[in-house]
């Protein structure tokens, strides 16, 4: 396209401001990948229009169905998790609801753990349910059970290691193992991890028997409590048309700034990572010492829920996101594991995790679990942010000390 006006038709300023004649020098180079946005993406002629294909981003057609930022986020996600597909989703219930809604029609039924992320859970209680698809719910701990829950309707199995809040870690090779020996019988079922807590760091998804990985990259890709996405990765070409199909049916797709944001940030995940696994560990066995506790839940540490399988899945790399969670002394109350939250200084009170700062949240599972919970005090979990370990351990004693 020439900018050049003709001296018989002087552009108008309008046009001149779509059309600039200046023409930044060649050979700009720099390690960060450029930001680029578009709904309309440029044609050359027609002809390039039968041409170009997305599905296999081999080119650009339409702004929604990929960018060379989104590409290159989508190829950064499947290449953490040795996938070879990703898809991206402006937050991380997306691409739950994408697995739900690509696999599962009217009369199947979905089975999930206990302890699945509320939102999701919440999404296959209700809306699920309203549209026909029967929802199932297991004991994570208890793969009888689990195995027993499996009918010749179940189409989708979702497993979470380690769960949400309790920070069960099942045996997830065993439910993996329980969900073929059904398949054989009654025909495929797709097992879908949340893979959010491990973030492709702390185990393979994939060598651990899933079908389909999901991400909240809220959490560890994006890192700075600013950006919400998500990712459905795999490794099954036949699945990754089904799901990119819904994809493309429901339009959703992320924006040039967000997943520049989670560009800059993926190179430094693992630090970030390592950095909070450390704290965390450090506090959560502090915690466990301070006569105020009950029990502290992080399953790298003995007194989690599935350590054993922490053990088996992640002990290699002996990783484990910072996030855990423990239950106070049965002697105090709800109202005062609040008034323990307010006292903390440089805890946030806020929901996620995986940012810079760190946050404390109470929750009461009362309502929105099926099975009865091993423990009786109220339960506080904290996210490990980037504080100096020292400083927050300072904060905790001393909201402790308030409690007597
Ligand atoms: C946060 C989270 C999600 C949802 O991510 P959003 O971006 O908040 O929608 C899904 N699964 C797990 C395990 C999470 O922690």
């Amino acid at each position: 396209m020439s900018p050049d006006s003709t001296p018989e038709h002087p552009r108008d300023l309008s046009t001149r401001l779509i059309h600039p004649d200046y023409q930044p020098p060649d050979g700009f180079e720099a390690v960060q990948p450029p930001v680029h946005k578009a709904c309309s993406v440029l044609f050359p002629d027609m002809a390039s229009v039968a041409q170009r294909r997305w599905t296999d981003r081999s080119s650009y057609t339409y702004g929604l169905h990929g960018t060379p930022t989104t590409y290159r986020l989508e190829a950064q996600m499947a290449q953490l998790e040795g996938a070879q597909h990703a898809l991206l989703c402006p937050s991380g219930l997306m691409p739950i609801a994408l697995v739900n809604l690509t696999f599962l029609k009217p009369g199947d039924a979905v089975l999930l753990p206990d302890n699945a992320y509320g939102s999701g859970r919440d999404m296959a209680w209700h809306w699920l349910r309203e549209r026909g698809v029967r929802v199932d719910v297991y004991e994570p701990m208890d793969v009888a059970a689990f195995s027993a829950a499996l009918t010749p309707q179940t189409r989708v199995v979702w497993l979470e290691a380690a769960g949400s809040i309790t920070m069960e870690f099942p045996d997830l090779p065993a439910l993996v193992a329980a969900t073929r020996a059904h398949e054989a019988r009654h025909g495929r079922v797709i097992v879908a991890l949340d893979n959010t807590w491990g973030a492709g760091l702390a185990f393979n998804a994939f060598e651990a028997g899933a079908d389909v990985s999901v991400h909240a990259m809220t959490k560890y890709p994006s890192g700075g409590a600013d950006v919400l996405m998500g990712a459905v990765v795999t490794r099954d070409d036949a699945l990754h048309r089904s799901l990119q199909r819904t994809h493309m049916h429901l339009g959703v797709g992320v924006g040039g700034n967000d997943a520049e944001l989670v560009l800059r940030s993926l190179p430094t995940m693992s630090l970030r990572y390592d950095a909070q696994d450390r704290a965390a560990r450090h506090l959560a066995r502090w915690l466990a010492q301070q006569p105020q506790i009950e029990r502290v839940l992080h399953p790298a540490l003995p007194s989690g829920v599935g350590h054993e399988h922490w053990q088996a899945l992640c002990g290699v790399r002996d990783r484990a996101a910072g996030i855990f969670s423990f239950t106070l002394d049965e002697r105090y109350s709800a109202g005062q594991a609040d008034a323990l939250v307010d006292a903390l200084q440089l805890f946030g009170i806020a929901y996620s995790w995986g940012g810079p700062m760190s946050l404390a949240m109470r929750y009461d599972l009362s309502q929105t679990r099926s099975h009865a919970l091993p423990w009786r005090g109220v339960l506080i979990r904290l996210a490990i942010g980037l504080e100096d370990v020292a400083d927050l351990q300072a904060d905790l004693a001393q909201a402790l000390a308030r409690l007597g």
